[in-house]
């Protein structure tokens, strides 16, 4: 694999390696909430942290962050699974859930009440807001700050009991409620919630923060470098705050093996696209897109859909860097690395995407003949392919003209053209139906320039074809940006009103070479001039789906 970048994260952990911390260890996690599918920013965290663990042979977790059990499915934990695997990361261990820890995180909460830090507050949550303040005014101290640990213990083994309604109890960090901070005017610490959860069924009614049970898991794991995303940087004195308090604790209970430390890079952001679960979750159930899968979306599982390669999505993550300053990409940059990989990686093919009939009237009817082409103009190892030549061929509607001037490099009537690896031929009667629209051209073809130019004349050009009877039907999916503004998250009209109308146009009726006859979902190819496409799931045998992956250049 290329030399990855350095960036500032791994100067950090080249220091902490030199001044002999954590046991010269390196241990990193990504943890994703199962509420929705992954997409192309969760690559930049996923590459950060398994290619640090890869690079300093240390292990990165997966743990799934599920503390919020109405937003979370198995759903979206089997797709995460699966989208990581196929980025080619294997984490380490068994999958974790922070779940897994809502009984010692319970005990946690239960000792920083004994220490007398934590509290029940039976306040409503509109009293508990009005009480915050805001960033010009100090918060007030809740009335029940002052509540004495028996007491707050008892409350908080009824919150567990479910002798609570949701809101009519919190268990909040004593810590102060005029700090300019505001994540640390006593945030709440559990919650009651009264849903199922889809690991831990209904064993509980209470659920830990984020913010809590973040930096416990990442004790317990052994968890020595906590990376996340900048908006999570005022977050980072709770973190500690969270831990400074329970060090005692957790190392009685054998559960401190390292003394983790967050540290905040910025998150991707691509224009042309919405990176928000919760706006990728609309998408999907208003039905604007065909699925999370739908290759329009930026999830990887849509990309994958779409053509891309895993190694072009970790190639791009090293080419976006890790830095702390917010910044958009262009989506170009996501395409150039997938347009490099196949230019390189991907048989050619050729595909007719409007078919045009032309008859070789000096063919004789019945006669098939198999020329040989290569798979790749470059790269002889990957062999060749037979096309079959026959009396009638399709070429491309956008590749004939009855009249054109020399810069037409494609068919023009009562001139030549090179079929792409056979023969060439020339126009010379143009047959119309009643309404008038072109049916079919009528050809003659030289027998003596099949692989050399003919005597003394000068082609205009080469064009791709297929045999009309030889090739196979297929749809052909094209694709365009999803929205039209490259800034969608500030539509004044909200981003669903700069959707693209024709992000999709479906081509039916396309006809491929017969030796893709069987290709399998997600074979790639480049459609010679037209661009790089793959088989998409929909199809079947004898109804192939080719999806556009990315054009042969850049279009934008
Ligand atoms: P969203 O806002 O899309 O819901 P999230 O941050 O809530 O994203 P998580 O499932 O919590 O989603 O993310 C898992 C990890 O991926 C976190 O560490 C998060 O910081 C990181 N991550 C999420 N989005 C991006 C992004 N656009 N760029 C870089 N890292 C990201
Ligand atoms: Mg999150
Ligand atoms: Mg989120």
């Amino acid at each position: 694999r290329a030399e990855i970048p350095t960036n500032f994260i791994r100067q950090i952990i080249d220091r902490d390696l030199a001044e002999g911390k954590n046991g010269g260890k390196v241990v990193t996690r990504f943890p994703p909430e199962p509420n929705g599918y992954l997409h192309i920013g969760h690559a930049k965290s996923i590459c950060l942290n398994f290619g640090i663990a890869e690079s300093y042979g240390g292990a990165c977790n997966l743990r799934f962050d599920d503390t919020n059990p109405e937003k979370e499915s198995d759903e979206y934990v089997e797709s995460i699974k699966r989208d990581l695997e196929w980025l080619g990361w294997a984490w380490d261990g068994e999958v974790r859930f922070a779940s897994d820890y809502f009984e010692l995180i319970h005990d946690c909460a239960v000792a920083l009440i004994k220490a007398g830090v934590a509290y029940v507050d039976t306040q409503s949550p509109e009293d508990i807001a009005r009480q915050r303040g805001d960033f010009t005014h100090p918060g007030q101290n809740s009335p029940h700050r002052d509540r004495a640990v028996d007491e707050n213990l008892a409350l908080f083994a009824r919150m567990r009991a479910g002798d609570f309604n949701e809101g009519e109890a919190v268990l909040r960090a004593r810590i102060d409620m005029a700090s300019p901070n505001m994540n640390l005017r006593d945030p709440v610490l559990y919650r009651i919630r009264k849903v199922s959860h889809h690991q831990t069924g209904d064993t509980w009614c209470i659920y830990p923060m984020y913010d809590f049970t973040h930096p416990i898991s990442d004790a317990i794991e052994g968890v020595t470098h906590s990376l996340c995303t900048l908006e999570f940087e005022a977050h980072r004195p709770l973190y500690d705050w969270t831990l400074d308090n329970l060090e005692g604790f957790l190392a009685s209970r054998d559960s401190l093996p390292a003394r983790p430390r967050q540290y905040e890079f910025a998150r991707l952001n691509l224009n042309y696209t919405v990176m928000s679960k919760r706006k990728l979750k609309q998408l999907v159930d208003e039905g604007h897109v065909n699925g999370w899968h739908d290759p329009r979306m930026p999830t990887l599982s849509g990309l994958r859909r779409r053509g891309y390669t895993p190694a072009a999505i970790r190639r791009f993550s090293d080419m976006v860097g890790v830095a702390r300053a917010d910044s958009t990409v262009d989506t170009g940059m996501l395409e150039a690395a997938i347009r490099d990989d196949l230019n390189v990686n991907a048989p050619r093919a050729m595909c007719v995407l409007r078919p045009l009939k032309l008859v070789i009237e000096n063919w004789p009817a019945g006669q098939v003949e198999q020329l040989t082409a290569p798979l790749h103009p470059q790269d002889e190892g990957m062999g060749t392919r037979e096309v079959p030549m026959t009396r009638e061929v399709l070429i491309d509607r956008e590749d004939f003209l009855e009249e054109a001037n020399k810069k037409f490099k494609r068919l023009v009537l009562g001139d030549e053209v090179r079929l792409r690896y056979g023969y060439v031929i020339r126009a010379n009667e143009v047959i119309r139906d009643a309404a008038g629209d072109i049916t079919e051209i009528r050809c003659t073809y030289d027998p003596d320039t099949l692989g050399k130019n003919p005597e003394g004349r000068k082609v205009r050009g080469v064009i791709h074809w297929v045999s009309a009877e030889q090739s196979v039907p297929c749809q052909v999916r094209l694709y365009d940006r999803l929205f039209t503004e490259a800034n969608p998250d500030r539509a004044e009209q909200g981003f669903l009103s700069v959707l693209n109308p024709a992000s999709l146009t479906v081509l039916e009726g396309c006809r491929v070479e017969p030796a893709l006859a069987g290709a399998a979902p997600e074979t790639r190819f480049q459609f010679e001039r037209e661009g790089y496409f793959c088989v998409d799931e929909d199809s079947r045998a004898g109804e192939l789906v080719f999806n556009l992956t990315v054009g042969l250049r850049e279009s934008f």
